[in-house]
């Protein structure tokens, strides 16, 4: 019986919505003009749950997750969906992934406990990480996740805590892919300067294949290691489908290597997560990249099987099993971030429109050019008639829209950000000592909170004053 079969009764029929203008299947402008989450009123919602306010859509969360695993079933005979548990750490996410039967990629003694914590199988998670603590190791080891080697000590510390505990530990290896083929294309911005070849080459993951080899030849001889899979994750660097066909091609290309040096062939690969999702109004980097044109699941599906399967053929290895582990394509499209119009300003050259939603909640916006489409929340539609800058209230520039075409917003207003479900709640910060928001799931006409929104005692609480420093501010001294 397989992990679909048996999850099945839990997971429900989805038909989109038949919204009068679409961002998505499940969120749009509803019948009285205003934006709508599935069967929800974001204005109801805005008012009834306060601001800064994260909603995400439970259905546009199942939607994304069947697309991309069905767009790869298509092409693909062996495919298991890992989520990136880090775009959105939410327990209730992580319970919907499961019950679409979806495994996970852990980052963290954190996050891996709130996958167990979830009941997610833990065959069906992997951990990495370029430098995983003993406690990481051990509770991997005695839950019976996948660990992904990113270290040469790596191993020899697995054995010994395998040994400790009398338990067999699986393992994967996290490798420094060449990309030769990709030395003269270019990425985005938001991963530095450099072709992707220079870009990748240049983070701290994985093995080069001599130390691969070594790994492979010595875990072979560890009777409580098992040898599972080869992981490696190009990230958000490109938005062409045929940058990660090269990607997995190359996989396959060092499983032939490792076959022909140590005789071990992987039976799986994990090609990571980096996969993007297109809008007609565009997202994502270097200002709306991501738009209409953006590569499809069944794109990605359709070249990256067609590469591992030809290489396979050439190199005359079986076809292995595939993961993949895509995190801000299944949550990114599922959620919205909503603020509330304060001060409206006008200086010589522009207009400033002032949010309590901040560049903490939305931290790519700041620290990675990142563009999510704003939409006024009541009259969606309204004809855009001046340009503004959307900004939050923090001591910086807090540019969350600049430079956006808006109908005239007043005080009490509400704004959504469009596809902001991945990486917006799991990165929101406290910077000037803000309350993390609130986040809210909605099914139907159902909304119910899933994040509480913090309280001023989870700021002022973690502080500490030394004894010593009391007195002085409290007795005059003489
Ligand atoms: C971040 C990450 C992912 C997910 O990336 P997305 O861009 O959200 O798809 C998957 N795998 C690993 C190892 C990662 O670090």
């Amino acid at each position: 019986m397989t992990m679909q079969e048996k999850t099945k009764g839990s997971a429900p029929q989805l038909t989109p919505v038949d919204y009068t203008v679409k961002f998505g299947e499940f969120i749009g402008v509803g019948p009285n003009g205003n934006l709508f989450v599935d069967g929800c009123d974001v204005q109801v919602l805005a008012e009834k749950f306060g601001t800064p306010l994260y909603i995400i859509s439970e259905k546009q969360l199942r939607y994304s997750y069947r697309a991309f695993r069905d767009a790869f079933r298509r092409h693909y005979p062996d495919v298991e969906i890992l989520f990136a548990n880090k775009s959105n750490n939410g327990l209730a996410i992580r319970h919907i992934m499961n019950q679409e039967g979806a495994g996970g990629d852990c980052f963290g003694a954190q996050e891996m406990y709130m996958a167990l914590l979830a009941g997610t199988d833990a065959r069906t998670l992997v951990l990495n990480g370029s430098n995983k603590q003993d406690e990481e190791i051990e509770m991997a080891a005695a839950n019976g996740l996948c660990i992904n080697i990113d270290a040469m000590d790596e191993l020899d510390r697995i054995a010994a805590v395998a040994e400790r505990l009398d338990v067999d530990v699986d393992v994967g290896i996290r490798l420094k892919l060449d990309l030769d083929p990709l030395r003269e294309r270019h990425g985005v911005a938001m991963h530095g300067p450099g072709t992707l070849k220079q870009q990748s080459d240049s983070t701290k993951w994985g093995m080069n294949r001599a130390q691969t080899v070594e790994i492979v030849k010595r875990a072979l001889a560890m009777p409580r290691i098992r040898l599972k899979e080869t992981h490696f994750h190009l990230s958000r660097m490109s938005n062409e489908a045929a940058d990660f066909a090269v990607m997995a091609r190359e996989m396959i290309t060092w499983s032939g290597y490792i076959r022909d040096n140590t005789g071990w062939t992987p039976p799986c690969i994990d090609i990571g997560g980096g996969w993007t999702f297109g809008k007609w109004y565009g997202t994502g980097p270097n200002s709306q990249l991501d738009d209409a044109s953006a590569p499809t699941a069944e794109d990605y599906a359709r070249l990256c099987a067609a590469a591992i399967k030809e290489e396979a053929e050439r190199l005359g290895l079986p076809l292995p099993k595939l993961r993949l582990e895509p995190g801000r394509a299944l949550s990114g499209p599922s959620g919205v971030a909503v603020g509330r119009v304060g001060a409206v300003k006008e200086g010589t050259s522009k207009k400033w429109v002032n949010l309590d939603l901040s560049t903490n909640h939305l931290s790519w916006a700041a620290v990675l050019d990142w563009y999510y489409h704003a939409v006024p929340v009541a009259d969606a539609e309204a004809p855009a008639t001046e340009q503004v800058d959307l900004v939050g209230p923090l001591c910086n520039s807090d540019e969350i829209g600049p430079h956006r075409t808006m109908p005239a917003l007043k005080r009490g207003d509400f704004v959504a950000f469009l596809d902001a479900g991945g990486y917006t709640e799991s990165s929101a910060a406290r910077y000037n000592a803000q309350l993390l928001p609130a986040t809210v799931l909605v099914s139907g006409t159902s909304a119910e909170i899933i994040t509480e929104r913090e309280q001023l005692r989870d700021v002022v609480g973690r502080f500490r004053v030394p004894a010593r420093l009391l007195a002085g501010s409290f007795t005059p001294r003489s």
